[in-house]
């Protein structure tokens, strides 16, 4: 796929539908096969890491209950188990790293010191003790929060990455990130090892965390909408004043992404990344259509914080070393979510 405008024109969302991937494509593209690794995947009880499990499940997947990686000797002991088997074929070769302190916009303005030790300790010691135990390929995610705040060129491509600090609501998880870029640059650079960083846009899945104290705009979003409809209310609530831009991809679009870098040995600091770029209030009248809920009225409470007015990147890389890449639209995205919360019994 030719490199695109993020900014969409009414008469472009057509072309935008045809991004969809049919079955056929999807089939071809994605289900491949395993790749012929030995895969570890921190973060593996996670959104993105359960919906790699369904299409990468010969993979190890590992959660804070394994091993917490916050705790050196705790990341060496995962590293060792994993990398000094008699029988040398266990051995793994790659690991993709996931595992993160993550929270929604208060959680990171009210912990920001906490998002900041926590990342900084778990990314050093999965970094660190993957290449003292020999491990030749590693593959962690970033965030756009990692980006700076408030430039003047969007979307924003990977040679940005330093080009002003985080944004204050998310500062301590971005520069904790950005210290794990750092790192794994080096590694790559001095040490001639296949380390790499992809850096997704906002991720949602059918996986998410749908706890109302912690959970991301999307899973908030669908919640409410529901829960308006359960109760027959006239409208729901939404924090800030609607206008701040997003990116939502949702997760399972990142999860094959990750299985093609693994397969075809993609090392490179990408950005991965749906072109629809949206305001809060255009996803929140998205998310009223997928969830057959267009009766409700959308408010906007002020009082509470916006976030970051944008951050937007372009995955015009991607684009280019892997032109079959395919987005979900948010509405099917969200109308899939909403599909599984109500099959699931939870929202009945
Ligand atoms: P998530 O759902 O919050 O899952 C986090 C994972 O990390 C869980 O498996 C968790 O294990 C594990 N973990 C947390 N603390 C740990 C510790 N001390 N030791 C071992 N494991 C620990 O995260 P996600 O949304 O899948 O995100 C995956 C990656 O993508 C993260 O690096 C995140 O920063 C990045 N990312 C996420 C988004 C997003 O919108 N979600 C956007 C951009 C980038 P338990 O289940 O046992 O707690």
């Amino acid at each position: 796929m030719a490199s695109k405008n993020l900014t969409l024109a009414p008469e472009e969302l057509e072309e935008v539908t045809n991004w969809l991937p049919s079955q056929e494509q999807a089939d071809a593209v994605f289900n491949e096969g395993e790749p012929m690794k030995k895969v570890l995947v921190t973060g593996g009880s996670g959104l993105v890491g359960q919906h790699l499990e369904e299409i990468m499940p010969s993979a190890i997947y590992l959660s804070s209950g394994d091993y917490d990686l916050t705790d050196t000797q705790d990341t060496i002991c995962m590293m060792y188990d994993h990398t000094d088997n008699v029988d040398k074929s266990k051995n793994i070769e790659t690991v993709v790293h996931l595992a993160a302190r993550v929270g929604g916009i208060q959680a990171n303005i009210d912990n920001q010191v906490q998002f900041y030790e926590d990342n900084m300790r778990i990314n050093t010691n999965v970094v660190e003790a993957a290449r003292k135990c020999g491990v030749k390929n590693l593959i962690a995610m970033l965030s756009t929060c990692v980006y700076p705040d408030g430039l003047l060129d969007y979307p924003m491509e990977e040679d940005m990455l330093e080009d002003g600090p985080p944004a204050e609501s998310n500062y301590g998880y971005g520069i904790a990130k950005r210290a794990m870029y750092s790192h794994i640059k080096l590694c790559r650079e001095k040490l001639g090892l296949n380390y790499s960083c992809l850096i997704p846009c906002n991720l949602y899945g059918k996986h998410d965390n749908f706890n109302t104290d912690t959970c991301h705009y999307v899973p908030a979003l669908i919640i409410k909408i529901i829960q308006a409809k359960q109760q027959g209310l006239k409208g729901i609530s939404l924090w800030g004043n609607g206008e701040p831009l997003r990116q939502f991809m949702y997760a399972e679009d990142l999860a094959k992404f990750i299985k093609v870098c693994v397969s075809h040995d993609i090392y490179q600091d990408l950005n991965v990344a749906t072109p629809e770029v949206k305001t809060i209030r255009e996803i929140a009248e998205i998310a009223l259509k997928a969830c057959d809920a267009e009766h409700l009225a959308l408010e906007f409470d002020s009082t509470k914080p916006n976030g970051q007015f944008r951050k937007d990147v372009s995955a015009k890389q991607v684009e280019m070393i892997y032109p079959a890449m395919m987005y979900r639209l948010l509405e099917y995205g969200i109308k899939e979510v909403y599909d599984h919360l109500m099959e699931s019994g939870l929202w009945k």
